[in-house]
């Protein structure tokens, strides 16, 4: 067993009014009983769509003004701080990673391969965009690495406005994102990964976890309630495992993922 989430904390409003709607008023004091979340069921797609809609938008706004502050505490040009404004689009696919930069969640598994992610990102007809979040510990230079990696990436032609990296991680900036984006990553190297609660607190909102099978999700993962990164083998080598969870994290959106989940 790994740890557990507040369910109530961490759903987002909208998505407890739903609760109330479909599974009923009581909804909170049966949250262990499966009968009555099978009632989720009945939520209307339609009805299921439209308030995640409402949550993304909320997320990117939010991710918008992060962004747009730093840059103009950082007397940035005024043109790029308009540009800013426009990032992200509600319509686009969007995969969000917040977590501790701590080496081993990997949060440069993706950038292993940057053409590929260029492809990936700016595929003409199914477009992604990655939202990136998260502290190294202060004394982790390996961990800030990793941050001025994604931070440098973010500024490229053809990954701006696409990859993106929020600054100031904590509890509102996390719950911003879990509530909003379409796709959680969950990218550790096993079996190093206590839980990765963030990942439970995606799922209360209606987020699609994406993530190794380690910590909380082997045990959640049934084969159709989301998507699991690699297999459980273990390997020689970091670098052989990191290749291999790499390819495998990049095959799965480009083969299932990006093909059947929409954006917006
Ligand atoms: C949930 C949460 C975590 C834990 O994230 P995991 O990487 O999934 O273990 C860390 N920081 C904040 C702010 C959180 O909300």
């Amino acid at each position: 067993m790994t740890n557990g989430v507040h369910t109530e904390t961490w759903a987002a409003r909208e998505m407890k009014e739903l609760f109330e709607k479909y599974i009923g008023m009581d909804w909170m004091d049966n949250i262990s009983d499966q009968s009555k979340w099978n009632k989720v069921y009945a939520i209307p797609d339609q009805e299921l769509w439209d308030t995640h809609l409402v949550l993304k938008e909320r997320m990117i706004k939010f991710v918008q003004n992060n962004l747009c502050a730093r840059m103009e505490r950082n007397f940035q040009p005024i043109e790029l701080i308009r540009e800013c404004a426009g990032y992200l689009s509600r319509d686009v696919l969007t995969i969000g990673f917040a977590r501790r930069f701590a080496t081993y969640k990997r949060a440069n598994l993706l950038l292993r391969d940057k053409e590929r992610l260029s492809r990936l990102l700016n595929n003409p007809e199914r477009p992604v965009q990655i939202i990136f979040a998260g502290k190294a510990h202060p004394a982790d230079r390996p961990g800030q690495e990793i941050i001025k990696q994604i931070y440098d990436l973010s500024k490229e032609e053809e990954f701006r406005g696409k990859i993106v990296l929020v600054e100031n991680y904590d509890i509102n900036v996390s719950r911003h994102l879990l509530q909003g984006v379409d796709v959680w990553l969950n990218t550790p190297r096993r079996p190093m990964e206590a839980s990765g609660t963030s990942g439970q607190k995606a799922a209360v909102s209606g987020g699609i976890n994406c993530s190794i099978l380690d910590g909380w999700w082997p045990e959640a993962y049934n084969g159709e309630n989301g998507f699991a990164i690699g297999t459980e083998i273990e390997y020689d080598t970091e670098e052989t495992q990191d290749r291999e969870d790499g390819n495998s994290l990049f095959d799965l959106l480009e083969q299932i993922i990006v093909p059947i989940i929409i954006g917006g």
